[in-house]
């Protein structure tokens, strides 16, 4: 039997979403209006029945039906994948047979009376891009649908996720049970970033909107709508282009280029204003359009392609924020339980946004070791696993996971087993920490007897409570950045002056080193922009630039951690220092400022000390002024790394390629420290390296004696040195770095090994 098209008689969609809006205004029960619903539906597409499933304890019931056996009503079920509803369903793509029978998927359902119909269409009802129901049609003609029926249909179906929505048909927990029987637990791999082991439900940092309404009453004014939000993300991407790696988002240029392809793409607003017409809201025909848009794109085996088909819903989605005015994170929402938030990426300043008691973990698509966003993570204790590929697609918000980082893998709808083995390590980490805490009162000296300073990094007031239970023998850097990236607006003088004495305070006889701020790069405050566009923000006007340039910023500074540190010993350093000239023009603005409180006869510290950051490679050709212009020197390997390699360090694509433990790298700290001990300068390390295990062998065995590391890492370092004979690791890496390999990396690990170093 031969199929044969029809020619369509379609009432225009326009006219059937408008009977339909009148059905859902009615004051009826859900089960009526789904009654009333399929009837319309029939009656308009010309077919004999008219079909809703509806997703419930994990399947796909009959929920309505005009046409088939009513008494088929809530008893007819399918599982996902399972006949052809199921098919539709599963897939999340329309079905469109002339003879039903023919698909090998149909399976057949006697109480029913389907077997007089020959035809049938269906298309999945979708809610966040899941399938939570199936609506389909039939016919008792072998007759294949028209591709105006078809979109028709899903137009239809969008009213209808709207309705069951509203109705309360179906909650998100059924949609993620029901994810959950169909994908069963899904192991997905990444990148160990923060360590850590974490629970939670996902939440989406932008979360997707909810579309309320569907059915629009005013055609140009809705038109009128996607084009103001058209405008308003052109002129976003813009300025996020203008800002790369400035932006709080931290997107990245080739993902932005892409967007803006697709937001300067002229058919796809057009396409928008077709849906329109057809009677939908503007966030709805942005979502139909993008809807057509996944299932063409997903066809293709195009990796490039299908990577696009990414950043084009993460666009889409942004759109439908736009036009819906939700442009804010869930940081705005507030977390409501423990939460492991998923994102694309993030900036420093968005993650300080999050409530830190319910936020769990943190998992990126992107993500790299020494950004910012890291830094924070980690001071904050929250786990982050990184280059989590495909996460974005995979997860709904409000799906289990479990994320362990330590072991770079994520479990999303844990298993029973899955959780289990969570237990495990849990207790597995509590007795470490338990050994960690044992050895908290004893001194990290090596086996022969070199006492290294072992100190930490904080930015935060709450990061102080790590000094307590760390035990460490003070604050190595404090980050005075965080404090104005938590802000709004510029934080007033007695704000910083309270904070800092509050480190001083917590600290009693341990000595703190503020760091004066450290703004720009990566660091973005909105409060403090350059004008000019920043093709290379790292490398741009960011830290003592800004200090130097705006002279406001650091005498305020100044004055506050003069006042806070009244009576008291105070150290102070100075972050991006390129030249000795830019420390003591730096210098000469804190020593004004001592002056103004002298002369207004306020107490003074009793000490201060003046320390350089070297994280720029130019300034370690000037040692010869700078240590006898410095009492101290403090290392961030993090930056200077960055610029030793010309590797962005919160590239993702970099996030792997360069080893802190090469060759180049530790002959060039070498040079510094030996530098600085002949100079009588102590000089400390505060950049991530130091926090690794391995890594800080290798720093102790080039001569460095102080490190300055996250909390976390205190107790791992301490016992990893605790266990070093120190002069048979000198010696050794003395011979690692005369060697032409390229890191030191197998060497120091073999030699961990024969030494019994609990790594
Ligand atoms: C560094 O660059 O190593 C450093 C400690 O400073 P920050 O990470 O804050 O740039
Ligand atoms: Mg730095």
């Amino acid at each position: 039997m031969s199929a044969q098209t029809s020619k369509s008689s379609v009432s225009a969609p326009r006219e059937i979403l408008q009977k339909l809006h009148e059905v859902m205004a009615q004051r009826l029960s859900p089960q009526a209006k789904l009654d009333k619903v399929a009837k319309t539906i029939a009656k308009a597409l010309s077919s004999e029945v008219c079909s809703i499933y509806l997703l419930r304890d994990t399947k796909l019931e009959l929920f309505s039906t005009e046409g088939l056996a009513k008494s088929a009503v809530h008893v007819t079920t399918l599982s996902f994948g399972e006949g052809l509803v199921g098919n539709i369903a599963e897939r999340g793509t329309p079905l469109n047979l002339a003879e039903a029978r023919a698909h090998p998927n149909f399976a057949y359902r006697p109480e029913t009376g389907e077997d007089l119909f020959h035809s049938f269409a269906g298309v999945p009802i979708l809610r966040q891009g899941q399938s939570v129901g199936v609506l389909c049609v039939q016919h008792r003609d072998p007759r294949e649908y028209a591709e105006e029926e078809i979109e028709a249909l899903q137009t239809v179906a969008m009213v209808l996720a709207e309705l069951i929505k509203a109705a309360g048909l179906i909650d998100d927990k059924a949609m993620a049970e029901a994810r959950g029987v169909r994908s069963g637990t899904v192991r997905l791999g990444g990148m160990r970033i923060v360590d850590g082991l974490a629970r939670g439900m996902v939440v989406f940092h932008q979360p997707k909107v909810h579309i309320e309404h569907t059915v629009a009453d005013d055609l140009d004014a809705e038109k009128e709508r996607v084009r103001n939000a058209f405008q308003t993300m052109r002129t976003h991407i813009d300025k996020m282009m203008n800002q790369a790696d400035f932006g709080g988002a931290g997107e990245h240029d080739d993902i932005l280029e892409t967007y803006k392809m697709f937001a300067f793409d002229e058919g796809w607003a057009r396409r928008i204003n077709e849906a329109i017409e057809k009677g939908l809201t503007a966030e709805a025909a942005i979502e139909r359009v993008q809807q057509n848009t996944r299932v063409q794109m997903r066809k293709t085996q195009d990796v490039y392609l299908l990577e696009r088909l990414q950043d084009l819903d993460d666009l889409a989605n942004r759109l439908i924020r736009i036009v819906a005015g939700k442009l804010g994170t869930s940081a705005d929402l507030g977390l409501t339980e423990d939460s492991i938030l998923v994102a694309r990426s993030l900036g420093p300043a968005e993650l300080l946004e999050y409530d830190r008691r319910r936020l769990k973990g943190v998992i990126l698509e992107e993500g790299s070791l020494t950004a910012h966003v890291t830094i924070v993570a980690r001071a904050m204790g929250i786990p982050m696993l990184g280059r989590a590929k495909g996460i974005m697609n995979m997860v709904m918000p409000g799906d289990p996971v479990i994320l362990d980082s330590t072991s770079e893998a994520l479990f999303i709808r844990p298993s029973a087993e899955a959780s289990r083995q969570y237990e495990n390590r849990l207790s597995l980490r509590a007795k470490q920490q338990a050994k960690y805490a044992s050895i908290k009162e004893l001194p990290t000296i090596t086996k022969d007897g070199t006492t290294i300073s072992l100190m930490m990094n904080a930015g935060l007031k709450v990061d102080l409570a790590g000094l307590h239970i760390t035990n460490a023998d003070g604050i190595g850097l404090f980050r005075t950045e965080f404090q104005f990236l938590v802000s709004a607006t510029l934080p007033r003088r007695q704000a910083q002056t309270q904070l800092y004495r509050d480190v001083l305070d917590a600290c009693g006889s341990k000595p703190v080193i503020f760091r004066t701020v450290d703004i720009g790069g990566d660091k973005a405050v909105p409060y403090l922009r350059s004008e000019d566009v920043e093709e290379n923000p790292a490398m741009g006007w960011r830290a003592l630039r800004v200090a130097l340039e705006r002279p406001g910023l650091l005498k305020v500074q100044s004055r506050a951690l003069i006042e806070a540190a009244a009576g008291r010993d105070l150290s102070l350093m100075f972050p991006m220092v390129t030249t000795t000239a830019e420390f003591i023009g730096a210098k000469a603005m804190v020593l004004e400022e001592l002056d103004v409180v002298r002369k207004a006869g306020h107490d003074l510290p009793r000490s201060i000390r003046y320390g350089a950051m070297l994280e720029v490679p130019a300034l370690a050709y000037e040692l010869d002024t700078l240590l006898p212009a410095v009492d101290f020197i403090s290392v961030g390997t993090n930056d200077l790394v960055q610029f030793l390699f010309a590797a962005d360090r919160s590239h993702p694509k970099l996030a792997n390629r360069y080893d802190w433990l090469s060759v180049p790298i530790l002959r060039f700290l070498k040079r510094i420290v030996d530098a600085a001990d002949a100079a009588g300068v102590p000089i400390s390390i505060c950049g991530e390296m130091g926090g690794r295990t391995l890594e800080s062998l290798a720093l102790i065995a080039l001569g460095v004696r102080r490190l300055s590391v996250t909390p976390a890492a205190i107790g791992p370092v301490k016992t990893v040195i605790r266990a070093t004979t120190l002069i048979t690791l000198a010696e050794s890496m003395a011979s690692w770095l005369t060697d032409s390999s390229l890191s030191v990396r197998e060497h120091l690990m073999q030699w961990a090994e024969k030494h019994n170093i609990p790594l």
